[in-house]
C-alpha cells in the first residue's frame, strides 16, 4: 500500500512538471534566447507591412512590440503570419507572441491569453462609392474578407444572406472587389482605411458608416504563459503613461497621416 502511494505521488509530481513545461515561461526562455519572436502581418498598413525604402516591417503593432522587447534587452524576430495561422502558429511554439490586428473575444482567449487592449476598432465595409447606404444593400450579395478572422463570422451573423468569400489576406479580398467578384469587403475600419490610403484608384471606393461590431486588438501569448502576460501589461500600461503609445497612434493614424483616425480609447488594466 505504502508503495503504491509514494507511485501515485511520483505519478502526481510528474503530472504537475509536465503541466508547468507546457504552460512554460516564455519570458525567461526569451531573455535566455536573447531574441523575441513575434508572428506579425505583413500586409496590412498601418499595422504591419513592409516599407519600400527599408525593406523592413513596420507599422503600429511593430512599434509595440520593439519596445517591448527593448525592455526586455533582447533582439526582436518578426514573422509573418496570416489570421489563421497565427493561433496555430503560437500553440505551437514557433512564435514566441502575436501582434497581428488580433481581437480579443471569449471564444480565443479558450486557447490563448491576451494582454490589455492596446488599439480599438470596430467592424465596417469597403463598396463602391455610392452603392451601399445599409447592410440592405448588401443582402444576397458576395462578400470578401479573410480567413479565420472575426470579420469573417461577424458577416455571417449581421447579414446571412450574403455569400462570404473568405481569401488568405484582406489585400487578395480587396482585389476581388476591384475586379468586380465581391461587393463588398468587410473587416476591421482601421485595416480598411490602411488598404484604401495605399489603393491607387481609392477615388472609386467608400467606407459607408455602417458598423457592425467592435474589434479591441490584444497581444496574444500562450495560454497559463503569466509571467511573460504580467511583463506585457505592465510595460502597455507604462507605455501609455508616458505618452509613448498615443505617439505610436499618431505616427500612423494621426491627421498627416494617410489614415487619419480618432483614438476613441486609451490603455487600461481591462480584461
Ligand atoms: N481583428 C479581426 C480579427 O482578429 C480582423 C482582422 C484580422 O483578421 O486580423 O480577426
Amino acid at each position: 500500500m505504502k508503495k503504491m502511494m509514494t507511485v501515485f505521488a511520483a505519478l502526481a509530481l510528474v503530472a504537475s512538471l509536465t503541466q508547468a513545461a507546457l504552460a512554460g515561461d516564455t519570458l525567461a526562455e526569451v531573455k535566455k534566447k536573447g531574441v523575441l519572436v513575434v508572428g506579425v502581418k505583413d500586409s496590412l498598413p498601418p499595422f504591419g507591412y513592409i516599407d519600400e525604402k527599408s525593406r523592413e516591417i513596420v507599422g503600429y503593432d511593430i512599434d509595440f512590440v520593439k519596445t517591448i522587447a527593448q525592455k526586455l534587452g533582447v533582439k526582436l524576430e518578426l514573422k509573418p503570419v496570416t489570421s489563421a495561422s497565427r493561433m496555430p502558429q503560437l500553440m505551437e511554439g514557433n512564435i514566441d507572441m502575436i501582434a497581428a490586428t488580433m481581437t480579443k473575444n471569449p471564444e480565443r482567449a479558450k486557447q490563448i491569453d491576451f494582454s490589455y487592449t492596446y488599439f480599438l476598432t470596430g467592424q465596417k465595409f469597403i463598396t463602391n462609392k455610392g452603392k451601399v447606404k445599409s447592410l440592405k444593400d448588401l443582402e444576397g450579395k458576395k462578400i470578401g474578407t479573410a480567413k479565420g478572422s472575426t470579420s469573417e463570422q461577424n458577416v455571417k451573423k449581421a447579414i446571412p444572406t450574403a455569400t462570404v468569400l473568405s481569401f488568405d489576406d484582406y489585400p487578395q479580398a480587396f482585389l476581388a472587389l476591384q475586379q468586380g467578384k465581391v461587393a463588398a469587403v468587410t473587416t476591421d475600419e482601421s485595416i480598411l482605411a490602411g488598404i484604401l490610403g495605399k489603393a491607387p484608384n481609392k477615388n472609386k471606393f467608400e467606407i459607408p458608416t455602417l458598423q457592425i461590431s467592435e474589434e479591441p486588438y490584444g497581444l496574444g501569448m500562450r495560454k497559463d504563459d503569466k509571467n511573460l502576460v504580467a511583463f506585457v501589461n505592465k510595460t502597455l500600461l507604462e507605455m501609455e503613461k508616458s505618452g509613448e503609445a498615443k505617439k505610436i497612434f499618431d505616427r500612423w493614424f494621426g491627421p498627416k497621416t494617410s489614415t487619419p483616425l480618432k483614438r476613441t480609447f486609451k490603455i487600461t488594466a481591462d480584461k
